[in-house]
C-alpha cells in the first residue's frame, strides 16, 4: 500500500513535468506501468491532458472559443467537487454532529418551558411580559403581496 501511494505521487509529479521536459525512458516506463495498475492516476492524467488540449486549441484558434470556457469550467468544477467532497467529508460529518448537538441542547433548554413541572423561574420570568409583535402593516405597505 505504501509503495502504491509513493508510486501515485511520483506518477503525478512526472505527469506535471512531462509538459515541461522530455521524460527519460525509465520514467516513461514507470508511467506506462503505473497507468496499467492504477485506474485513478490514469483517469486524472487523461482529464488533465484533455483540459490542456482544449486550452491549446483555444489559444491556437480563436474561433474555437465559442462555449469553450463553459466546457473547461464544467470539467474543472466536476473534478473539484469530486476532490473536495472526498477532502471535506470528515468536516461535513463533524458539522452534522455539531448541528445535532446544538439541536439537542435547544430541545433540552425549551423543555421546561413547555410541559415542565411548576416553579421554573426561567420560564416564568420569560412569560411574565406578554410578547408584543410590531405591527408591520404588510397590506398597506407591500403592494406586491396583493
Ligand atoms: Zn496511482
Amino acid at each position: 500500500v505504501n509503495s502504491r501511494i509513493f508510486g501515485c505521487r511520483k506518477f503525478r509529479r512526472l505527469s506535471h513535468e512531462q509538459a515541461d521536459r522530455e521524460l527519460t525512458s525509465p520514467e516513461r516506463l514507470f508511467m506506462r506501468r503505473h497507468r496499467d495498475v492504477c485506474m485513478e492516476c490514469a483517469k486524472s492524467e487523461r482529464n488533465a491532458r484533455m483540459a490542456l488540449d482544449m486550452l491549446r486549441a483555444a489559444s491556437l484558434e480563436p474561433q474555437v472559443a465559442q462555449g469553450f470556457d463553459e466546457r473547461v469550467i464544467r470539467i474543472v468544477r466536476v473534478r473539484r467537487v469530486g476532490e473536495s467532497l472526498g477532502y471535506w467529508s470528515p468536516a461535513i460529518a463533524g458539522a452534522a454532529i455539531a448541528c445535532i448537538a446544538i439541536f439537542a441542547s435547544l430541545q433540552l433548554v425549551s423543555q421546561p418551558l413547555d410541559g415542565g413541572p411548576s416553579g421554573t423561574p426561567v420560564g416564568e420570568a420569560r412569560l411574565d411580559r406578554p410578547v408584543e409583535f410590531p405591527d408591520l402593516e404588510l397590506d398597506q405597505n407591500a403592494p406586491f403581496l396583493r
